[in-house]
């Protein structure tokens, strides 16, 4: 007799764990269904490797300007092997952190494949196959990397960012292509670690989706790291027959490099037999959901990359809330997709919530950009990390806030009171920020926006 559960999930990424725990906590019998390891991209390829890699390289990067701070501490060097080590084990503490936090939730975790044989049916593949009844279906699948035909990766000299996280040593030099986050995130780590970097982006900036001041600064701060970027350049073909890997630009120049990262973005994933079985609508390789995140079948969830709209684990936890909820009797939407937080780890890093400039620009939004600069901030001088600042976006007509966005050292820990304060009622003049605190150019960028800032001079509105 097969097992029966009120709502399996198929994935145990940030998606797919966060939908199971909050299905248990509404009382519902629950199962997980994961083919690799638990934790999905997020954890075991992406946001937590990536950042323990940044970790390392920013600390390495500290330690270099020590100088400057008052410090002798002598030759500074990476060792790469202690590095990577350092970073397998934070994700496999991670990895059995959510194992056992799922498991506490009474989610029952199977380890295999799992596909949807029909809205009321899911085969298990593994060791042994299984099948499942279950009343409601929650896909969690994830994505992939996005793979260029004419430059397939081959794992070794043209990777994607699942090799580039793991590389057994420094390359010498390395070709990014893609100035998006993954690329740039990237750029700093092995740039830092003494690489040769050159990012190539077709587009004519990188973090294309921000405003165009965010890529400009960014391009001189990586220029200090060493980092050559090459903007509005093609890559037309990799030459991977000689030692080295060719990589060939639009216009007949090239580059010769160790490793070349193909970091040109992700595509959501799901089963070709579930998508068969259920006869699920799909646009391009992404499900397709309403509000409710529902799929084009009754009783089915779709959630986080596999459906595509903001490939962010953060927009995976926030569906797998939604999503949770319905399935369990509740009537909640995913509004506001802008109101997700973006934040990229670079060195500065970059953050920012809500509507950018150009944005407002081609929604025919009329705006006033307040700003505010690290330079004149106390603890920002204080600690050496005077670069960038933070612009706040107000809509003319209405007075209201409507986007933030950041460059700067600490910036992405300033998202969350961003996007806190966009919509308040309160007023920004009425929160008291501590002093010395990086946190007050926020409020000085916010009160430019309406001409009142304490310590920004005045400007024209
Ligand atoms: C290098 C890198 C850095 C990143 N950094 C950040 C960051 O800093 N912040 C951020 O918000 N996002 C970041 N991301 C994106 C983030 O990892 C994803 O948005 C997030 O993991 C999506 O969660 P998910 O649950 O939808 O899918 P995933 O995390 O991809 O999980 C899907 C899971 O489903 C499993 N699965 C698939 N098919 C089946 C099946 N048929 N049966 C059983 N299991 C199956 C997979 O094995 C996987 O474990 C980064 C991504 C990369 C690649």
């Amino acid at each position: 007799m097969s097992a029966n559960y009120d709502i399996v999930i198929i994935g145990g990424g940030p998606g797919g764990y966060a939908a199971a725990i909050r299905c248990a906590q509404k009382g519902a019998s629950v199962a997980l269904v994961e083919k690799e390891h638990m934790g999905g991209t997020c954890l075991n390829r992406g946001c937590i490797p990536s950042k323990a890699l940044l970790g390392s390289a920013h600390f390495l990067l500290l330690a270099k300007h020590a100088n400057l701070m008052g410090l002798e501490i002598g030759t500074v060097k990476p060792n790469w092997t202690k590095i990577q080590a350092r970073k397998d084990a934070i994700v496999a503490g991670f990895r059995k952190g959510v194992a056992g936090l799922v498991a506490s939730n009474k989610v029952k975790i199977y380890q295999g494949r799992g596909i949807v044989l029909s809205a009321d049916k899911v085969r298990i593949e593994s060791s042994d196959v299984e099948e499942i009844s279950v009343g409601k279906i929650i896909i969690a699948t994830g994505s992939e990397p996005v793979e260029v035909p004419i430059f397939k990766f081959d794992g070794s000299k043209i990777i994607s960012s699942k090799e580039a996280l793991s590389l057994p040593e420094i390359p010498e030099s390395m070709v990014i292509i893609g100035g998006g986050v993954i690329g740039c995130e990237m750029a700093c780590v092995y740039a830092t670690v003494g690489c040769r970097v050159t990012v190539v982006e077709a587009l004519d900036t990188i973090l294309p989706n921000e405003d165009d001041w965010v890529g400009k600064t960014l391009i001189k701060e990586f220029k200090k790291l060493g980092i050559t970027t090459m903007v509005g350049k093609k890559v037309t073909s990799i030459d991977t027959g000689s030692s080295q890997a060719k990589v060939l630009l639009e216009g007949g120049e090239s580059i010769d490099c160790e490793k070349v990262l193909v970091a040109v973005g992700r595509r959501a994933t799901c089963d070709k037999e579930t998508i068969e079985n259920l006869s699920l609508e799909i646009q391009g390789a992404k499900i397709v959901v309403n509000e409710k995140m529902e799929t084009s079948v009754t009783g089915v969830y779709a959630i986080g990359d596999a459906v595509g709209s903001t490939y962010l684990a953060h927009g995976a936890f926030m569906e797998a809330e939604v999503a949770a909820d319905n399935a369990t009797g509740g009537d909640e939407e995913m509004k506001n997709y802008h109101l997700i937080p973006r934040a990229v780890y670079t060195f500065p890093e970059v953050a920012s919530v809500g509507r950018s400039e150009k944005k407002c620009k081609e929604m025919g939004i009329d705006v006033v950009v307040g700003s505010a600069p690290f330079r004149s901030n106390g603890r920002s001088v204080a600690h050496n990390e005077t670069v960038g600042e933070i612009r706040v976006i107000r809509n003319r007509a209405n007075d209201e806030i409507v986007g933030v966005t950041m460059l700067g050292a600490t910036v992405t820990e300033m998202l969350a009171a961003a996007r806190a304060l966009i919509g308040t009622n309160e007023k920004i003049t009425d929160i008291c920020f501590a002093h010395p605190s990086v946190s007050e150019v926020l409020k000085e960028a916010w009160e430019d926006a309406y001409g009142i800032s304490l310590h920004v001079p005045p400007k024209r509105l």
